[in-house]
């Protein structure tokens, strides 16, 4: 009789959790591309689908959380809070692993009732709304922060849970999330949580800003229809692994601040040297600590100097 044997190898006791925030703004989904190259949504639905299964076929103490980054609100896509009524799980294909075919599912099923809500909002209104061409990635940030921190608190004792945070972005950057931004960025920084970025469409300071903060890998793709390609080489290995692998290099990082009276990118401008806040223009009061300046104009100068 033959006998079987199981050997574990690398049965570490960490594991590995990560978030993918996923840009799903339908403005730019449902824009005409210059290049011609046809990334839709649902090619990169796919592309991040086969991602998340490969981390997870990694170890099987892998976990993974996906978060949509909408127009106005965030919402986990995968894991779905346990309370909520849920449809029961298609059957899995022949040989299919379970949970592959559910992580598949949910994400399909959650991003198809995100579109049909937008529609339904649409049509309820009697006037024609512009929806913001710029996505809540700061939201989503926040949200997967409290996930890390909710499961790194579950985590058994002797056990060590590593996470990391994947944003894939296709809209633009939105300046008035700055300061949100930054706090989530900070955040991770502080609680060794890397950032990635990978981003679809014209660069974005902030991220580039949020990966050399926490010591992320930044990559604009130069070709979309490659996403799944990028996706794993660049991103499915951990932050262990990459520095024995040969990865695209560095990008130059833009690391112009958002002022806090108009949200304008700004190259130069005034500091609050109370609160740090920054102005694009001279205010003698500062908005966020409310500290006066009393700066000596040009005049009064001229006549001190002369005087001495
Ligand atoms: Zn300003
Ligand atoms: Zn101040």
């Amino acid at each position: 009789m033959e006998t079987c044997c199981v050997v574990i190898i690398n049965d570490k006791l960490c594991s590995s959790l990560l978030v993918i925030i996923l840009d799903t703004n339908p403005i730019w989904w449902g824009k005409k591309r210059l290049s011609g190259e046809k990334l839709n949504l649902t090619h990169c639905v796919d592309s991040v689908a086969v991602l998340a299964n490969s981390h997870l076929m990694l170890n099987h103490k892998n976990k993974l959380a996906v978060i949509a980054a909408h127009t106005d609100h965030s919402v986990f896509l995968y894991p779905r809070p346990p309370s909520e009524h849920t449809s029961p799980p298609k059957a899995p294909l022949d040989g299919q692993f379970e949970v592959f075919n559910q992580v598949e599912n949910q994400l399909r099923s959650e991003i198809k009732k995100l579109i049909a809500s937008d529609k339904q909002k649409l049509d309820e209104m009697f006037e024609p709304v512009e929806l913001p061409s710029d996505s809540l990635v700061a939201g989503a940030m926040c949200k997967a922060l409290c996930y890390i921190h909710r499961l790194g608190k579950e985590c058994p004792i002797g056990e060590t849970l590593t996470s990391r945070i994947l944003i894939i972005k296709g809209s633009e950057d939105c300046p008035s999330q700055y300061m949100n931004f930054m706090n989530a960025v900070f955040t991770a920084q502080k609680q060794n949580i890397i950032i990635d970025a990978c981003v679809l469409d014209a660069d974005s300071g902030l991220l580039q800003q949020a990966c050399d903060i926490t010591g992320g890998t930044y990559l604009k793709i130069p070709q979309p229809l490659g996403l799944l390609q990028y996706l794993t080489w660049v991103f499915l290995p951990d932050f262990e692994m990459r520095s024995k692998m040969t990865l695209p290099p560095r990008a130059q990082v833009d690391y112009r601040a958002a002022c806090f009276c108009h949200r304008n990118l700004i190259d130069i401008g005034y500091v609050c040297s109370v609160c740090l806040s920054i102005y694009c223009t001279f205010s003698p009061i500062c908005s966020t600590c409310q500290t006066t300046f009393k700066i000596l104009g040009p005049q009064k100068l001229m006549k001190k100097k002369k005087k001495i």
